[in-house]
């Protein structure tokens, strides 16, 4: 089977490798749709995950079952699903706590284990979920979703009566679009590129430009702020922005050696809630609630549905443009 291989540190190829063998417990997969994450490129040059190679990257990815294990009752070959990444131990002290997303031990399909970029993918079934009759491209969007879903959730985001994400990127209007569809109306949008700013417009969004007076203008006049461009210094200014009483959502994927400077005076006083976020936690159930109530606008953010070797050269810096939203490894 054709599958995209991480063989060394920044090494990525095409590979053909032999179709996995099917064991006990698990399910076969033929991949239809699987996403590419800035994670990829991470555990591409080993800054995420194990940083052991040879591996088949590719955590967002939905398709059908082709066959399943004898001991597997309850499913079937030709079920639709989506897979949840994520593999936790179940034992240590953050899994006994239910966040199995900051398990000790935390291994994910497309991270340590072979994942979606491939024709075929081995799951254990307790990692599948079905996803009825939503298109491929969509289901393949649950697992971004469910982790900014775990974000707005640890920031009880819903209860906002305004908000502003920084970064409109497609995880950036992933979360604006997440914060419409948990009740949230009066949605913005900052970011620096005037393209970008245009499409968030066309869903719905408020388009801010950062650096400009329209957003300086705007400071403690959110009750949700959140950063997803991982950007240190957009994370610092974000508080700024935060209104008494709000909460500021680090999203975004920073440089671990990146620092800011806080004022502990504002936040105590102004009763700032500073909350973090870490991939998923067993929300793919809540992801593909709200895709299947979607309205189109999330459809919208996959902009490229490639074959595998299209979707190769997105691994390099400088393929993607403001107007590359979600790249999608497609076979349809
Ligand atoms: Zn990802
Ligand atoms: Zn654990």
């Amino acid at each position: 089977m054709k599958a995209i291989h991480f063989t060394g540190w920044g090494v990525a190829g095409l590979a053909d490798l032999r179709e996995p063998e099917l064991e006990p417990g698990h399910a076969l997969v033929r991949v239809m749709a699987s996403g590419l994450c800035h994670t990829d490129i991470d555990v591409l040059y080993g800054r995420y995950g194990n940083g052991a190679f040879p591996l088949v990257p590719g955590h967002e990815y939905a398709g059908i079952v082709e066959a399943v294990a004898e001991d597997v009752t309850d499913w079937r070959p030709g079920d639709r699903v989506a897979i949840d990444p994520n593999i936790p131990c179940g034992k240590c002290r953050s899994c006994r706590k239910g966040l199995t997303n900051l398990c000790e031990t935390l291994e994910a399909y497309g991270v340590s284990r072979n994942g979606g970029f491939a024709e075929y993918s081995t799951v254990k079934t307790g990692h599948l979920h079905a996803t009825g009759n939503l298109p491929f491209h969509m289901a393949a969007l649950a697992e971004p979703l469910a982790c900014v879903l775990n974000g707005l959730g640890n920031a009880r985001a819903s209860s906002a009566e305004n908000a502003l994400v920084f970064g409109a990127g497609p995880i950036g209007l992933l979360m604006a679009l997440s914060l419409k569809a948990q009740g949230v109306e009066d949605v913005s949008v900052a970011d620096i590129n005037e393209s970008r700013l245009t499409f968030a417009q066309s869903l719905g969004l408020t388009p801010l430009r950062s650096g400009s007076s329209d957003l300086a203008h705007l400071k403690k006049s959110f009750d949700f702020v959140a950063d997803a461009t991982g950007i240190a210094q957009v994370v610092e200014d974000m508080i700024a922005y935060t209104a008494d009483g709000g909460t500021a959502l680090v999203f975004g994927v920073s440089a671990p050696d990146a620092r800011i400077q806080i004022a502990p005076f504002e936040i105590f006083r102004r009763q700032i809630s500073l909350v973090g976020s870490h991939s998923l936690n067993r929300n793919i159930p809540e992801a593909l609630a709200i895709l299947q109530r979607d309205n189109g606008m999330m459809a919208r953010l996959v902009s490229h549905r490639l074959p595998l070797a299209d979707v190769l050269p997105y691994l390099s810096k400088g393929t993607a443009t403001p107007q590359t939203m979600k790249v999608q490894f497609s076979t349809e």
